[in-house]
This record gives C-alpha cells, structure tokens and sequence, in this order.
C-alpha cells in the first residue's frame, strides 16, 4: 500500500485547486487525489463558468478579488486558454427590496476596490441593448467579473499536478476510511492508501462520506438544470442574472453560445443529476421575456447537477474534529469562482496549520446565522 504525505478526495474544482496549490508550494510532496469517475463529474463539469466579485460579505469579497486574478494567470501558468473573459456580472433588481439590497452591498463591495456601479434601467440598457427593461428598476454593474470553461481549468490543474508526480486514483471511489495512525482508504476496485493528512472535498456526496467517520455536516445538495444553446453572432457581453422569483441566469461564451439556468422554486433535495422535461421551456420562457432575441438561438443539449447548501450560504472549508482531517465543500453554487483561491488558502492552512486569511465565516463549528444575500 503505498503512502503519501496528503490524499485528496474530490476530483472537482475545490480538490484540483488544493493539489495543484500543495503541488507548487511544497516541491516533492506526496500527494494523491482520489476520484470515483472522471476528473470534473461531479457539479464541476456541470457549472456554466459564472466568476463574480458581487458578494456580500468582506471575506467573499475579498476571495473573489483575489480569484480573478488566480483566474487570469491561468493561460500563462499552463500554457493554454481556460477561455477567461471579462464580460462582466449584469444583476437585475426588478423590487425596491432587491434594490436595496444591491445599494448596500455596492457600498461594501466599492470599499473593497471592486469596480461595481448602481445603473439606471436606461444605463442597463446600454451594457446590453437587446435587454427588455420593462419592470426593471436598476442593476448591479460590475464590467471585471468574468467567465471561464471549467474543463480547460481542471486540465490545467491535472497537467501541473502531474508535472508535480501527484497520483491520480481515477474511476475508483473511496468505500471506507479508517484512521489509525495515518488514514487508510479502502478503494472500489479493492486496492488501499495510507495518507498522513486528508482533505474531503467530494462536493454534495461530502455529508455521507464525512457521515462515515462520524461527523455530522450541515451540507444539503439540490438539483439546478442547465442549457446551451447551438452558437449565435455575439451579441451580449456579461451574466445576466434575474433575482425574480422566476428569474434566471445567463451568459454568452466566447463561441457564441448561450448557457443559462434558473433556481427552481420549491428547490429540489438530494443528489440529483436528472433532467426534467418543464426545464426547457420554462427557462426559454424567463430567458427570452428578458431578451427576446434568443428565440432565434436553437437548444443543444441540456443537464442537471447539485448545489451544496449549508445553512448560511457560505462554504465549510476548515480542519475537522479528527487530527489531520480536512473538509473543502458546501460551495453554495460559487465553488467554481471561489475554487482556486480557497484551494491556494486551505493548501497553505494544510501544510503550516495557521490561515493566511481570514477564514472564521467559514469555520465548521460558526453559528450559521445570517446569510449571503447573492445566491
Ligand atoms: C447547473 C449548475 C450551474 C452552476 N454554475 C456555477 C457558476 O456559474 N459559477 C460557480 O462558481 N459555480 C457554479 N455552480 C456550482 C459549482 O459547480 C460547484 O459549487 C462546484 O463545482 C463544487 O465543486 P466541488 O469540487 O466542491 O465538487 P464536485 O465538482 O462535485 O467534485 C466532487 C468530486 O468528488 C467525487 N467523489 C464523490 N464521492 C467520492 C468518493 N467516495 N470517492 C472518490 N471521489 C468521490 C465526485 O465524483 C466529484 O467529481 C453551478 C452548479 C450547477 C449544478
């Protein structure tokens, strides 16, 4: 059974991140990540790249400032583009309240140095003149929030952590966890590793394998559904997002295509990755009452993944009550913007023991009060 100094499980953006990080900080560590199908299966692959820095507290603030960053050196870092754009974050306040809430949190988010502006409906029109503004009364407006393709990330990510002589465990999931001196992981196909550290970042399956070691995380996945849509002429820079009830969520790549979601009401528990057939035509329905040209834009394919809820709407990224076990998840639908900076973060918490940043909002054992008021 061969040994390493740290195991990873989880394959998506939050494991990826933290190897690659252990990987360049500490040259010749021996590291491992785990994965029970491919690297990106679970919700990683299923994300539709959305990278913004319009959150409501400092320390998402903070985190997303840094994470364009990490995000922009990635084309240099691996030598191929991750397709990071600049299209910005369009938020849309359709309610006085909503208004409000985008008033307080662009006070904040400006003392941070984010470059975010309140607009007026008639500005908002002229970000993306194809938007109908009929109800609207502003937007949250930050043009630096961005977008990129998750696969070319993680490939990115596995091609450093190789370089690093990181092993790869692949369609192979972790069954039993037992700790001794070290941790001994029992694996699908009957093979084992022994590891002196471990990080659980297995996304909406963390509260049952974390469950098996006897700790109890108030993690909860729900199913959102996606679409993308065949390749249309440009024609809209930034994320548009519809805080109505039955709003929405959408951008255009790069490629041209259009990739959107909405958050159903009454949400939907559980590990889900099933499609429905209401989908469809009730996000074309919320998508082209906001933007009537994307009627012309034909439906490619469609798909289902999990948020992981906590209570707060923030993640738990924090040591456990076990020695040298960690816990990365409950990402809230932000694990991909958030990922590398809370990978580089918790790389460092795990080979010093001390945070270089201030990570209390997201300590295992917090109240859970409160709540981020961007979902
Ligand atoms: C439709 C949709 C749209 C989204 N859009 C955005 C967006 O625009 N921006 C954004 O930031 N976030 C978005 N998200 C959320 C984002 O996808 C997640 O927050 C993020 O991917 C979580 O990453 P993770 O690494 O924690 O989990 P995952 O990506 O789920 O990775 C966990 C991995 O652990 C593996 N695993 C599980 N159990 C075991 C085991 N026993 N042994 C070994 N491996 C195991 C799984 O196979 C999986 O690959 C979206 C999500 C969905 C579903």
């Amino acid at each position: 059974m061969k040994t390493y100094d740290i195991a990873i499980i989880g394959g998506g953006i939050i494991g990826m991140a933290t190897a690659f990080y252990l990987s360049q900080i500490q040259k010749g560590l021996k590291l491992a990540v785990v994965e029970r199908k491919y690297i990106g299966s679970g919700s990683t692959g299923r994300c539709i790249g959305g990278i913004r820095q319009q959150f409501s507290t400092p320390t998402a603030i903070r985190l997303m400032r840094e994470n364009i960053q990490l995000f922009s050196q990635m084309e240099e870092e691996f030598g191929f583009t991750v397709e990071f754009h600049q299209g910005g974050y369009l938020l849309l306040a359709h309610s006085e309240e909503m208004k409000d809430i985008f008033k307080t949190n662009i006070r904040l988010q400006r003392e941070e140095g984010v470059n975010v502006s309140l607009l007026t409906p008639g500005e908002t029109k002229k970000v993306v003149p194809d938007l109908d503004i009929k109800d609207l009364l502003a937007a949250a407006y930050c043009p630096d929030d961005a977008q990129a393709f998750p696969f070319t990330v993680l490939k990115g990510y596995k091609k450093r952590i190789d370089e690093s002589k990181g092993d790869f465990y692949l369609y192979n999931a972790v069954t039993a966890i037992e700790k001794k001196k070290n941790f001994l992981l029992t694996l699908e196909d009957g093979a084992g590793l022994e590891a002196e550290k471990l990080l659980l970042c297995t996304g909406p399956w963390t509260r049952d394998l974390a469950g098996k070691m006897g700790l109890d995380l108030p993690l909860y996945p729900e199913r959102h559904e996606a679409t993308i849509t065949e390749r249309v002429p440009k024609f809209f820079e930034p994320m548009v997002v519809d805080y109505r009830k039955d709003g929405c969520y959408f951008h255009q790549l790069i490629s041209g295509q259009v990739i959107g979601c909405y958050t159903p009401v009454p949400y939907v528990p559980g590990i889900r990755e099933d499609t429905t057939f209401e989908f469809l035509p009730q996000l074309a329905k919320r998508m082209t009452r906001l933007v009537p040209n994307l009627g012309k834009a034909a439906i490619l394919r469609h798909w289902a993944g999990c948020y992981t809820m906590t209570p707060d709407g923030n993640p738990i990224v924090d040591a456990a009550e076990i020695e040298n076990l960690y816990v990365s998840a409950g990402m809230c639908g932000h694990g991909f913007m958030f990922g590398p900076a809370l990978g580089k973060h918790m790389a460092h918490f795990m080979l010093t023991g001390a945070w270089d940043m201030d990570f209390s909002e997201f300590a295992r054992n917090r109240a859970f009060k409160g709540k981020e008021t961007l979902k």
